[in-house]
């Protein structure tokens, strides 16, 4: 039996809320966090997932999950991918009919996803502290479907941002190519105001869970 085929994950919180970011903003969605994240970015704002959590059986989460009625499912972290069981969890999700979403730091091979799923891939900057993780050839694996993630933090890593928009031709190849100002590091308004200047192909986004919820777990 392969560790893919591990029926239980350790999973920190599922919940029901509003999606706070990405291409699906604003809708109802059902997350599940699972536990752990091999990264350490300096602006985390999860991380009490990085330990803990709760080992739970597969058919649990489902049924947790199907309570709420979803039409939105989102996978988070931590770091969803750095348990192997995580690929049978978005499988199943798919196969129960919700649209799925995965957040997934980027730093891990998302070849395997099953093709259902929006992979939302972080691209980590440098003012993350974790630029060093990025695993480039994620890249070419993402198609209309997928999303793309920066959180900038300074203008330095909004020069950068653009310059890999440009070298991996993003905004021609995937769905939606998201900026997004580190909460409490770079000022939105001045991020929107470069967007609009740069007139680039790319959708400015504030994190809306911070702003109604005070990024609170469990919302
Ligand atoms: S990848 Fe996500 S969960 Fe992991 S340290 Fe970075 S921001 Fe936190």
């Amino acid at each position: 039996m392969t560790t893919e085929l591990s029926s239980t994950l350790r999973i920190t919180e599922i919940f029901h809320s509003l999606q706070g970011e990405s291409r699906t903003i604003g809708l109802p969605t059902v997350f599940v966090r699972l536990t752990g994240c091999p990264l350490r970015c300096q602006y985390c704002d999860s991380a009490y997932a990085f330990n803990g959590g709760e080992s739970m059986p597969l058919e649990h989460i489902l049924q947790q999950v199907g309570a709420y009625r979803p039409r939105y499912v989102c996978v988070t972290g931590g770091e969803p991918l750095a348990q192997p069981g995580c690929l049978r969890l978005l499988r199943q999700l798919c196969d129960a009919g919700y649209q799925v979403s995965l957040e997934t730091s980027g730093a891990m091979d998302v070849s395997a996803v099953d093709p259902r799923v929006s992979r939302v891939v972080d691209l980590k900057t440098p003012g993350s502290a974790e630029v060093g993780r990025n695993l480039y050839s994620n890249i070419a694996l993402l198609g209309p479907q997928d999303q793309v993630k920066f959180v900038l933090c300074n203008r330095a890593d909004y020069d950068w941002a653009r310059f890999k928009l440009d070298e991996y031709g993003l905004a021609e190849q995937v769905g939606e190519v998201l900026f997004s100002p580190s909460h409490a590091e770079l000022d939105a308004r001045e991020l929107a105001d470069w967007i609009v200047a740069d007139n680039l192909p790319v959708r400015f986004q504030l994190q809306l869970h911070k702003y109604l919820w005070n990024d609170q777990p469990g919302h």
